[in-house]
């Protein structure tokens, strides 16, 4: 199972059309071949009909864009977000979500959030086909069909908090650099539930006694802290 896709092999070879020339403006994408996740398990000795599952935090371009590498996968995401993928609304909504990343997907497999609740948050717990330690969190904001994906360790959980944050610094005293503020307020569907939602993250990564382990897509200092462990 992967967690997301980063970017995939056809966006880094035809960066245009498949991504937004807005986003290839304003980010400094590497574009790097060896970077891509196929070309990652593939130099870990795995082949790409392994990946039998993916799940997304959601469906924004620099997450699924690798989604067309696996073409066996069962991709799973929360149905909103895929309507809004489709949908694409407004100035960002056609920037942010490119269909030809994810339109030959075979298999979705889509959910409601529910009232059953982890840690505060409400959560699908039983991903069709996977295991019962995987959890889908809601986390609505960013996106409308945003969520985080719970793994439950040994008795502790690693929680993938997507974009629902972007730098330790939120999570740990809900404060960031003024660019970051800006960026993520561009693309936020719901700034008040994207606060809110971080808020309960910040609180729960504050609480040893719940013993979850969080991180983001973006801060690669929780990624060279995560590769450490
Ligand atoms: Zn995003």
């Amino acid at each position: 199972m992967l967690v997301d896709t980063g970017l995939g092999t056809e966006d880094i070879q035809r960066p245009v059309p498949r991504l937004s020339s807005t986003f290839l403006l304003m980010n400094n994408f590497q574009l790097r071949p060896q970077e891509t996740a196929l070309a990652q398990l593939k130099s870990a000795g795995y082949s790409p009909n392994d990946v039998r599952h993916i799940v997304l935090t959601h469906l924004d371009f620099d997450h699924a864009g690798g989604v067309s590498d696996f073409p066996h996968a069962t991709v799973h995401v929360m149905a909103e977000e895929l309507r809004a993928a489709k949908e694409r609304q407004g100035f960002w909504g056609v920037r942010r979500y490119r269909p030809v990343q994810w339109s030959r997907v075979a298999k979705w497999q889509l959910y409601e959030p529910q009232g059953e609740t982890w840690n505060g948050f409400q959560a699908v717990k039983q991903l069709k086909g996977l295991p019962s330690d995987i959890l889908l969190i809601s986390l609505i904001g960013h996106s409308r069909g945003h969520a985080g994906i719970a793994i439950r360790q040994s008795d502790s959980w690693l929680l993938h908090a997507g974009d629902a944050y972007v730098h330790h610094s939120e999570l740990q005293y809900g404060s960031v650099y003024p660019g970051i503020v800006e960026y993520q307020g561009l693309l936020d569907v719901d700034k008040k539930a994207r606060i809110q939602n971080q808020a309960r993250l910040r609180e729960l990564a504050n609480n040893p006694a719940a013993k979850v382990h969080i991180f983001c897509s973006h801060d690669p200092f929780e990624l060279a802290q995560l590769s450490n462990v």
